[in-house]
């Protein structure tokens, strides 16, 4: 599902440049619940956003869904974003004038469904989420796990490949991050691929596979003994 070979990122800043990553290698296959790790600063969110085509790095390749993604113009990163990745960010993201239902229903918008199969397609993804009584609500109506409940849902709506999610436990607490993993892995046994960008060891543990980033590389690679989230809920 997704190749990545030698990839390299620097930011400029000024007359310095940082050296982010530093030659990444790594495949993943349909079906996987990848965490990526590493401490603060490490390159994951770096990572993360080119495997989501909002960056794009200096060199190396990377193939999604037999696509090579390089050199691409906003009109057609945008059009590869939409049909392919669904995106969770640690902070919701969501609007926060629009019902639960409007939040979830927006990617399919942009992709020109009408209003009522939008509707219908949106209200099912909530009731998935377990926040079909709450679609009327606006985001400030909802708990932290609540939100990101909608956010995961609306992520999902445009059926994307590859759902990617940075620190998506990293606004909740503990009960609250594994209710929202519980439904990650879920998802994951449907046969979503899913990456997670975590620093937190007991998320990590709730995937298949653990990748640990370090001062740019690849230092570790490893399919896990998968805790479920339900233990602890
Ligand atoms: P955290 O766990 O704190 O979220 P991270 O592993 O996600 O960290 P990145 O956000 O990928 O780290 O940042 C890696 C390095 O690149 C950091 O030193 C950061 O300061 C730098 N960096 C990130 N984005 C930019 C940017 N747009 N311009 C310049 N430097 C950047
Ligand atoms: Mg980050």
């Amino acid at each position: 599902m997704i190749e990545i070979k030698d990839l390299h990122k620097s930011y400029k800043m000024g007359n310095s440049e940082l050296h982010v990553l530093k030659g990444i290698n790594f495949n993943i296959k349909e079906g996987e619940l990848v965490a990526i790790m590493g401490s603060s600063g490490s390159g994951k969110s770096t990572l993360l956003n080119i495997l989501g085509i909002l960056d794009e790095a200096d060199s190396g390749n990377y193939i999604l869904d037999s696509v090579p993604i390089k050199n691409l113009n906003e009109t057609i990163a945008s059009r590869y974003r939409n049909k392919f990745l669904g995106f969770v960010f640690q902070s919701f993201n969501l609007i926060n004038y629009k019902s639960a239902l409007d939040n979830v229903a927006m990617p399919l918008f942009y992709q020109g469904v009408k209003r009522k199969e939008r509707n219908e397609i949106a209200m099912n993804f909530l009731e998935k989420v377990g926040l079909a009584s709450h679609s009327h609500h606006l985001p400030n109506e909802l708990s932290g796990g609540q939100k990101q409940r909608v956010a995961i849902a609306r992520a999902l709506a445009s059926n994307p490949k590859v759902l990617l999610a940075d620190e998506p436990t990293g606004a909740l607490d503990t009960k609250t991050s594994y209710e929202v993993m519980e439904l990650i892995q879920g998802i994951n046994d449907e046969g979503k691929t899913i990456l997670i960008v975590t620093h937190e060891p007991d998320i990590a543990a709730m995937c298949k596979r653990n990748v640990l980033l370090k001062d740019g590389l690849i230092i570790d690679d490893k399919y896990v003994e998968q805790v479920r989230a339900s233990s602890y809920v």
